[in-house]
């Protein structure tokens, strides 16, 4: 049976890292994800079938509770609150670590010879028949899981801007302080680990749990909105490494394996959205980017169309290029693009799609929901496909972009984002730009577009302002 279940875990590890590539392309995604689903499928039933003595009530009961949630979440979210979602996960795959390094920690504690609260006589380390090892994964999964836990929620509040400001939270001596709680939290954690005998162990590494959870508040709390979906796939990052830590303490090679390759991922996602911003991850994670609050300069010589001028312009255009970014998904706007794509193509003039690597919320944002709107995948041009073709293009129509197309990224040196690659959109001969106001985007700073000679504010809400865009077209 264990040859049976060893076999079922190498098929599984191997279905993790083909579903993990599929995910690499859009149109393999979902394949990708099945066979993912697969593998976890198939490391459940072998891990079951090979543990004697589980309560299979408590088993089925958690994973119906769990499919039930899971089933609801993904129906239920929008996807303009997907990043939140994936952070609240994150966070809950560290609590797991965290309530796992204590659940072993006090089930091998309370086994005999301990049990009936006589305390051992040598430190946690030697409390073991792994000794330092198992002491130093509990220990581990401990700090991990606690700092992913309490880092991701906060990430979560930050997001949704409710009870926590997106802005960085900037605290005065804030990196002595942090460099202070995460000494604190080591020292802790070997005292908890090799130092301490008898019951005070176990004391010590609840306060540990406590000090790790406050050094993850810390170190999300000065992270500004603009560089949130960063520390959320950082997060992601942490959470692999609580599930590899935690399959240390249990000896699971599966849960290793799986941590070790969400975490890897998890950074190889961090740093490839921090090339597309031209930021370091240490930039990122020192944070206090966009804490000004937003450029309030009042913007000169702009420039409006009505969704009937907007018509006009496209009704002749012989090429248009549309910029999809946040508001598209805010306004959800993805279909009344497809159809207003379809009835300029029907009128013979070329239309494309400029995806921006970091347009949205998170990677991938536009692709799926432009994907969502059936909108053919060879029409999505990415940055560097796409950006030599702006000075021959008629229109370029961006919907709810504003970042990702701000020219002060190449013009001024001093710009919070100098050295962003953008979407050249500016070097259209027009520019219709769809937003509800002069608003910054995320960054929070001017957008200098504004107010160039060759664009046009169309404002209003993405979906709405195209939607009469259409009407009027077809009639
Ligand atoms: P931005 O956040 O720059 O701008 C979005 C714009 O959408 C706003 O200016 C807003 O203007 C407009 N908007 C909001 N609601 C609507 C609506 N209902 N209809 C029309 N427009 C609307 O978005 P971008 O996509 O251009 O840039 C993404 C930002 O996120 C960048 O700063 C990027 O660095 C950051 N980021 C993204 C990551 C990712 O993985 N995608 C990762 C890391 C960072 P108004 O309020 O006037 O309508």
């Amino acid at each position: 049976m264990h040859v049976l279940a060893d076999i079922a875990y190498l098929a599984a590890a191997a279905l993790f890292v083909l579903g993990l590539k599929m995910l690499n392309r859009v149109r393999t995604a979902r394949r990708g994800n099945a066979l993912a689903a697969v593998g976890m499928a198939l490391a459940i039933i072998a891990t079951l079938a090979t543990h004697a003595g589980l309560s299979w009530s408590w088993i089925i009961a958690g994973l119906l509770a769990g499919s039930v949630l899971g089933a609801w979440l993904a129906r239920a979210v929008p996807m303009t609150s997907m990043p939140e979602m994936v952070a609240l996960l994150n966070g809950l795959g560290g609590l797991a670590s965290l309530l796992v390094g204590l659940s072993v920690f006090w089930s091998e504690y309370l086994h005999p010879p301990f049990a009936g609260g006589a305390a051992p006589e040598f430190p946690l380390a030697q409390s073991h028949a792994g000794g330092a090892q198992w002491a130093l994964t509990v220990v581990l999964s401990v700090i991990v899981g606690a700092v992913t836990f309490t880092g991701s929620l906060m990430a979560v509040l930050k997001l949704q801007e409710k009870l926590v400001k997106g802005t960085p939270i900037v605290l005065p001596g804030r990196h002595a302080i942090n460099v202070g709680v995460a000494l604190a939290t080591l020292a802790l954690g070997a005292f908890a680990g090799f130092v301490l005998a008898g019951p005070a162990a176990g004391t010590a590494l609840l306060a540990l749990a406590v000090l790790a959870g406050v050094l993850g508040v810390l170190l999300v709390i000065p992270i500004g909105g603009a560089d949130m979906p960063v520390v959320i796939s950082l997060l992601n990052s942490y959470s692999g490494i609580a599930g590899s830590m935690t399959g240390f303490v249990l000896n699971e090679p599966l849960l290793i394996a799986a941590g070790a390759l969400v975490g890897a991922s998890g950074i190889i996602l961090s740093q490839l959205m921090c090339k597309a911003m031209n930021r370091s991850l240490g930039a990122v994670l020192i944070g206090g980017f966009g804490a000004g609050g937003g450029d309030k300069s009042a913007y000169k010589n702009v420039k409006s169309a009505s969704p009937e001028e907007a018509a006009m312009i496209l009704d002749g255009a012989g090429s248009v290029i549309f910029v999809p970014g946040y508001g598209m998904a805010v306004s959800q706007a993805q279909h009344v693009v497809k159809d207003l794509a379809n009835a300029l193509e029907s009128r013979g003039t070329n239309v494309r799609f400029a995806i921006h690597p970091v347009a949205g919320r998170m990677p991938g944002h536009m692709n799926v929901l432009l994907a969502e709107a059936d909108v053919p995948y060879d029409k999505l041009y990415e940055l560097d496909r796409i950006n030599g073709d702006f000075k021959t293009t008629e229109v370029a129509v961006v919907i709810g972009a504003n970042d990702v197309v701000n020219p002060a990224a190449i013009d001024d040196p001093q710009s919070p984002i100098a050295g962003m690659p953008i979407l050249n959109v500016h070097e259209a001969q027009t520019v219709l730009m769809v937003k509800r106001s002069l608003s910054p985007g995320y960054a929070g700073i001017k957008n200098p577009l504004f107010e160039r000679d060759n664009c046009l504010m169309c404002f209003g809400d993405g979906k709405q302002f195209l939607s009469e865009v259409l009407q009027e077209l077809k009639s």
